[in-house]
């Protein structure tokens, strides 16, 4: 059995420069956490924000912490709090709540616009041929910064069945960054997990959210990912 300190080491041995790596820790006690942070990860990535805040009260700012789960609207002013990016932000009318509620703060918050690159109905994101309009609009909002975009693309299958939306939302990544729009910055392409991070980065990710390869499987699935 590998330890959660040589889990680490092999992957940030492994990602190329420029790719960075956040460690998916949702349902994963907090002893775990601080071993993948002991072990030199330098980004949290939590799905839920209750989780997030239990977890940060102990470890605070030694890490960044990135939001990798859906957000609901009665859960923005607390995570506005908590968050350094939020990956999964899927619609003009959550990033306006977003932009309020770092208004009030004086935070800008820099987003990644998640793309549904399988079209799966019951998936957040926005859409492929929707996404340069919801980017335009959530752009103009003075407390966000969008800096790329996140996809998670279908889980089930072999890891090489992901590469066609990764390969696709590139394309559209590459699109919006050639079209220069005010105020956005495409930076970060956040694709990958524990079957497809390989895959992801020869496709161009520079974002890896990785769970199971870190921490070992997980023992209780929510089913929410
Ligand atoms: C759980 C999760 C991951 C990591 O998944 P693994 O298969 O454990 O690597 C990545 N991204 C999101 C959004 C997740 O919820």
């Amino acid at each position: 059995m590998q330890t959660i300190e040589q889990n680490v080491a092999r992957v940030l041995g492994e990602l190329p420069a420029g790719v960075q790596l956040v460690a998916a820790a949702k349902d994963r006690p907090l002893a775990e956490i601080m071993a993948v942070v002991g072990a030199g990860v330098a980004t949290i990535g939590e799905n839920y924000v209750q989780e997030a805040e239990r977890v940060y009260a102990v470890i605070g700012h030694k890490v960044k912490w990135h939001l990798i789960g859906h957000l609901q609207k009665n859960k923005v002013k607390k995570a506005v709090a908590i968050f350094d990016m939020i990956e999964t932000v899927d619609s003009v009318e959550i990033a306006v709540e977003i932009d309020k509620r770092c208004g009030e703060i004086g935070k800008i918050m820099p987003v990644l616009i998640e793309v549904n690159s399988g079209r799966e109905k019951q998936k957040a994101g926005v859409l492929p041929e929707e996404l340069e309009p919801v980017v335009r609009a959530i752009s103009s909002l003075a407390h966000i910064r969008v800096m790329g975009l996140m996809t998670m693309g279908p889980r089930s299958g072999q890891p090489e069945d992901a590469r066609p939306y990764f390969v696709a939302t590139k394309n559209i990544f590459d699109k919006i960054k050639q079209s220069n729009l005010p105020d956005v910055e495409m930076r970060y392409l956040s694709m990958g997990m524990t079957n497809s991070y390989r895959i992801a980065v020869e496709e161009g990710a520079n974002i890896v959210r990785l769970g199971d390869r870190l921490f070992g499987p997980r023992k209780i699935d929510k089913g929410e990912d």
